[in-house]
């Protein structure tokens, strides 16, 4: 692209390059713009969307009401285990006293105590009683505790092999989402990445340059940052396959341009020196002269020697002398630089000299090979 020696045009060019750069910049954000505000086409999929709630609903209520009898008897437990330990504390220690009082009646052997013995005895039944009750009690709510747990166990192992089909079914109807997103993204794409590529082929060239080349970052931007990490994986496979076929594509314009470039150079370097001069633009031979290569073959060529006229290469003629005071000058300078004679008039004279210096009685038409 900068194959102008002019200090202005070349920052020009600069400049152009950047207005491709912001022109890219700005599609791209259009192009966000109207895809966040196209309509949302994909809901969000839940797990709930698959399951078979008429099983899974009276299952999920199971579940509910076993955790919330397990937590309201284990409650209850804990109340009837204290009255328990309060029973237990006072059997134990209405033994001991009676103990002690039997104990004191023995010693004393008076019979006029035996109803105050009935008495305690019984009071103390009474007491192993209560005691009774409450273990009954805690035993009952430990197992109501037991039976709400184990309910709530079954429901969700049952449940369980519920979500499982479901997340099959889940993944599966994902799997087909991603590949949908995949084909609305590949369809807005793909036809920016076409005209892309044929503004590349036809249009990079032309006097609209920075607007194509904008176009063209813009269609490989949405390839590669909107489309491709969207690409459906299926194992790695299809990423690999696009790869492959990408790298080919791309590989086989390289080759065939490499090989249309070597063919138009050779013929090129075919054609009569002049012709070729023709054809080569003053800013073209002009740069490859400024990196020491030859401007028509572009392979080096020692351009400080003074014993060095043509190229060895190709033949083409690097060094001439002036029309006019016949300095040494480069061939492809438009004027002398010791005179400034124009070098321009004296193409018909060098014409005229060839065909004068290989000079056949044949005919004038022979410059046109
Ligand atoms: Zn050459
Ligand atoms: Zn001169």
């Amino acid at each position: 692209m900068s194959k102008s020696l002019r200090l202005s045009e070349k920052w020009f060019r600069r400049g152009l390059w950047l207005v491709a750069l912001v022109f890219a910049s700005f599609l791209i954000g259009l192009g966000g713009t109207i895809v966040n505000d196209l309509p949302k086409v994909e809901r969000v999929l839940q797990l709930d969307d698959f399951i078979d709630l008429a099983a899974a609903g009276p299952l999920r209520s199971t579940i509910k009401s076993s955790e919330e009898k397990e937590l309201a008897a284990s409650r209850e437990l804990d109340q009837v285990r204290l009255q328990l330990t309060a029973a237990q504390q006072a059997s134990a220690n209405a033994r001991e006293t009676f103990g002690n009082w039997i104990a004191t009646r023995r010693a004393t052997a008076q019979p006029d105590q035996d109803p105050e013995l009935i008495a305690r005895t019984k009071s103390l039944d009474a007491l192993k009683q209560k005691e009774d009750e409450a273990q009954r009690k805690v035993a009952a709510q430990r197992q109501i505790v037991l039976d709400a747990r184990q309910a709530e166990q079954r429901a969700r192992e049952s449940l369980a092999v519920l979500e499982r089909a479901a997340q099959e079914k889940l993944e599966a109807e994902y799997r087909r989402v991603e590949l949908r997103v995949f084909g609305y993204r590949l369809a807005l794409t793909l036809p920016l990445l076409v005209v892309a590529g044929w503004l590349f082929v036809k249009k990079r060239k032309g006097t609209y340059w920075p607007f194509v080349w904008g176009f063209i970052f813009f269609a490989l931007f949405a390839f590669f940052v909107e489309l491709v990490p969207y690409l459906p994986s299926y194992g790695g496979y299809v990423r690999y396959v696009v790869g492959i076929l990408a790298t080919v594509l791309v590989g086989r314009y390289a080759i065939v341009a490499l090989n249309r470039y070597l063919a138009r150079q050779k013929l090129a370097e075919q054609q009569p020196d002049q012709v070729r001069r023709e054809e080569l633009s003053y800013d073209t031979a002009l740069t490859r002269l400024g990196k020491g290569v030859c401007p028509g073959c572009e392979r080096p060529v020692d351009l400080k020697n003074n014993e060095i006229d043509f190229c060895p290469h190709c033949g083409i003629g690097l060094f001439d002398h002036c029309g006019q005071c016949e300095t040494r000058k480069s061939a492809f300078s438009k004027f002398c630089h010791a005179c400034g004679t124009s070098a321009l008039p004296r193409v018909p004279l060098a014409s005229a000299a060839s065909s004068a210096d290989s000079f056949t009685p044949g005919g004038p038409a022979q410059p046109a090979v």
